[in-house]
């Protein structure tokens, strides 16, 4: 069974489960088949149904968890969009900076990103953009990810499942 079917199978059998599936992998590598590689495949399941991340054509969009609503899309239709931040022009404490700034001065940046669903796109009044504004390099200004998203950008927030095909 593949990892893919196998997801299939499990999002069938958990009907009620919203959230991420791992799904662990073997297989058998090199003569004899005494090496094995095991791989991590991530799958969203909801509705009894699963899904693996992948990219609309033209990779516009993506599926996944949007981290302003906290939902699971199995469809193409989340985006990177960008809000004002509520704290820009606030000095960025140095906790928040990456290990490599820290000890710098940085200000919130006007705007800050997420990923986000069509819902919350208009409910929060976002604007998508293309990939993501990233950070401002050698710019005195950081743009983080938007407060919206709380914890989510690891989908920390999300139930998660693991079924290993060993
Ligand atoms: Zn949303």
């Amino acid at each position: 069974m593949t990892p893919g079917q196998a997801a299939k199978k499990w999002a069938k059998e958990h009907p009620e489960f919203t959230g991420i599936l791992l799904v662990i992998s073997h297989t058998r590598k090199g003569r004899g088949g005494w090496g094995q590689t095991t791989r991590t495949n991530k799958f969203f399941v909801r509705d009894g149904k699963s899904a693996q991340r992948r990219d609309a054509p033209g990779r516009q969009g993506f599926n996944g968890v949007c981290w302003a609503c906290g939902q699971i899309y199995l469809k193409t239709v989340l985006r990177w969009a960008v809000g004002p931040d509520p704290q820009a022009g606030e000095p960025v404490p140095d906790d928040e900076l990456w290990q490599s700034y820290k000890g710098e001065s940085f200000v919130y940046h006007e705007y800050a990103q997420l990923r986000a669903c069509p819902k919350c796109v208009e409910e929060h009044n976002l604007t998508i953009t293309f990939l993501g504004l990233g950070p401002v390099w050698a710019c005195p200004t950081w743009a983080r990810i938007h407060p919206l998203a709380d914890g989510m950008p690891v989908d920390t927030n999300v139930p998660h499942e693991m079924l290993d095909l060993r």
